[in-house]
């Protein structure tokens, strides 16, 4: 540390990290410093820097800490991959760039758990627009933020494969919607997305790079933690991998939702038999570390295409240089998108309150490990339930902190589950066959028609679907047994000087890519953590089913969103989120 012993040590400089380190280290008389254990994200690196290098770092050891499932016991006893930021930005440095809030009713559904009120909507909603700078919404939106440090590009969507999904998911019933990320989330629209200029825009170059000149924060990278140290109930510092101490004031982990309960367990923190079976000495008892896991699985279905408009020649080897040069000097052409430029969320039966299905439409057929089906054009749907009822777990198997734990999913293990699979499959097939894909539509790939009840649904999900990389909810807030951080201060249950702020202190994952609602509770906390006033709730109203006025309250106007008080409106249990009484 440039100034001596820190007050605040940062363990990993990924999304909420990185947040957190600008936010504390404002005042310029904190001392932070952030240790990160992946590299810098240099500007040179295309593979972090440039959009359409987004496939190229997975399962890479240079960005990647390349986890694996354990064998899934309802997916054929699979092994399913996980892709983690193991660079300076963590998982928003490698990761597809959607920028989605989730549904409003996601936050009411936090707040209804015991001791989380104060991370309702209303709460949430301010915390959201103090992040972004939101390009597409205009200046008075009262949803959307301009001054924030994430810059948001829309769009653009504009080609004649977009047009035609825009068509269809009318023609199949279901309404466009301006901004999911506004007044109403339900139907379908262009997506906003973390690149502004033709550049990423990581966590680390919107939050990090910009202050690093402050002489109160510090940052070492290839630093990887193994515990934290604790004294009496009280953490004191950290102990690296090579053995090195470094004291601090206060440790804040920040290791995402595979890293934080896995060094709580290797400090001895987590549950006394699992801690002890494996060589750890408990110190401190918290049952809910590393439970509760939960996470988003995907599938896609694909189409080939009968015109050549799809984006399928941009991954020719040889258009390579040229889409390169386009890039690296004029920022523009296919290296400088996502490609997840518009979807939608839907619910997928009448049971729901507020949608269950994410879709992203894509004018190409790509597997997210750049591995494309034979043939020459096409475009596929990503599509998965978002609040699946499966619960698994994260923990580690010996006291080695170089060592991977064990992560279970459980997907597919409940009746929802499979239920909304099946729906899933079909609402996107009635999207892809209404009459304006027919100009295009040479016939179904993946999983192809002989897939056609319900069981060879579940078969296909079984053998094919992979996750969306959204693990979260293993070190939940809350106040109940299970719970592992105080939703009022984000410290662990018991210990004094740690606290942990990212992914893993959500109580449900989100309906949506989850980089957003992760960004708000970095901002939120680091208010929490500077005991500054927190930013006035803003009881905004949004568009709310009908079938969402579970509590007795109107449900509003579909077309025209609802009233505030009925905004207000929450159900008494949980299970009410989902089957609207
Ligand atoms: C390939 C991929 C694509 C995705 N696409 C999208 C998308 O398009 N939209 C979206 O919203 N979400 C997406 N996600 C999910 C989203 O990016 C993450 O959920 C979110 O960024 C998690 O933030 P975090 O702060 O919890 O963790 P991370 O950003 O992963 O940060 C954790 C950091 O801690 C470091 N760390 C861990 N353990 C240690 C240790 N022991 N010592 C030191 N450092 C440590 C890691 O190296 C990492 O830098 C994607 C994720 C991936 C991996």
């Amino acid at each position: 540390m440039r100034q001596g012993r820190p007050d605040i040590l940062i363990v990993g400089g990924g999304s909420a990290g990185c947040a957190l380190a600008n936010r504390l280290s404002a005042d310029g008389s904190t001392r932070v410093l952030v240790l990160e254990a992946g590299r810098r994200d240099w500007r040179w690196d295309v593979f972090i820097h440039m959009p359409a290098g987004l496939a190229t770092p997975i399962g890479n050891r240079f960005y990647d800490w390349k986890y694996e499932s354990q064998p899934e016991p309802h997916m054929e006893g699979r092994r399913i991959y996980h892709a983690r930021g193991k660079v300076l930005g963590g998982s928003s440095s490698i990761n597809g760039m959607i920028f989605q809030r989730g549904n409003p009713l996601d936050y009411e559904r936090w707040a209804a758990e015991p001791g989380m009120e104060t991370w309702d909507f209303a709460h949430c909603l301010p915390y959201f627009k103090r992040m972004e700078d939101c390009l597409a919404a205009a200046p008075d939106d009262p949803f959307r933020g301009h001054r924030g440090p994430l810059g948001l590009e829309r769009g653009p969507a504009a080609s004649p494969l977009f047009e035609a999904f825009f068509a269809a998911v009318q023609q199949a019933g279901y309404p466009l919607t301006e901004d999911v990320n506004g007044a109403r989330q339900e139907g379908f629209a262009m997506f906003d997305r973390n690149i502004r200029r033709g550049r990423r825009l990581s966590a680390a170059r919107a939050y990090l790079h910009p202050v690093l000149g402050r002489p109160n924060l510090e940052l070492r990278c290839r630093v990887q933690i193994a515990r934290v140290l604790l004294e009496g109930g009280q953490a004191v510092g950290v102990e690296t991998v090579k053995g090195e101490r470094i004291r601090a004031s206060e440790v804040i982990l920040c290791g995402g939702a595979i890293g934080s309960p896995q060094l709580l367990q290797l400090s001895g923190i987590g549950d006394p038999e699992h801690l002890r079976s494996i060589g750890v000495e408990p110190r401190h008892e918290l049952r809910g570390v590393g439970e509760n896991l939960q996470d988003h699985l995907e599938v896609y279905v694909q189409h080939t295409c009968t015109q050549p408009v799809s984006l399928q020649p941009s991954l020719r080897r040889r258009r390579a240089p040229w889409i390169g040069f386009q890039w690296l000097f004029l920022r523009r052409g296919p290296g400088a998108t996502n490609h997840f430029e518009a979807g939608g969320f839907v619910r997928s039966n009448d049971e729901v309150a507020y949608p269950n299905l994410m879709f992203h439409f894509l004018p190409l057929a790509i597997r997210y490990d750049g591995s494309q089906p034979e043939g020459g054009h096409g475009y596929q749907v990503h599509i998965g339930p978002m609040y699946s009822d499966a619960r698994g777990s994260v923990r580690i198997t010996s006291a080695d902190p170089r060592g991977k734990p064990a992560l279970r999913f459980n997907y597919l293990s409940t009746d929802q589950d499979r239920r909304e699979w099946v729906e899933a499959i079909r609402c996107t097939r009635r999207i892809l066959g209404q009459p304006a894909f027919a100009p295009f539509d040479g016939g179904e790939t993946s999983p192809g028609p002989s897939v056609e009840t319900d069981e060879e649904i579940l078969d296909w999900v079984r053998r094919d679907a992979e996750t969306a990389l959204h693990p979260s909810c293993s070190c939940a807030m809350g106040v109940g047994e299970q719970a592992v951080i105080d939703p009022l201060t984000m410290r662990v249950h018991g210990v004094d000087g740690l606290r942990v702020v990212d992914a893993s202190v959500f109580p449900y994952v989100p309906n949506g890519n989850i980089y957003a609602p992760t960004m708000m509770v970095a901002e939120k906390a680091a208010d929490l953590i500077l005991g500054a006033t927190p930013l006035e709730p803003e009881r905004t109203p949004y568009y709310k089913h009908p079938l969402s006025a579970t509590s007795g309250s109107a449900g509003g106007d579909p077309d025209a969103g609802q009233t505030p008080e009925a905004a207000g409106a929450r159900p008494e249990t949980a299970p009410s989120w989902h089957r609207a009484s």
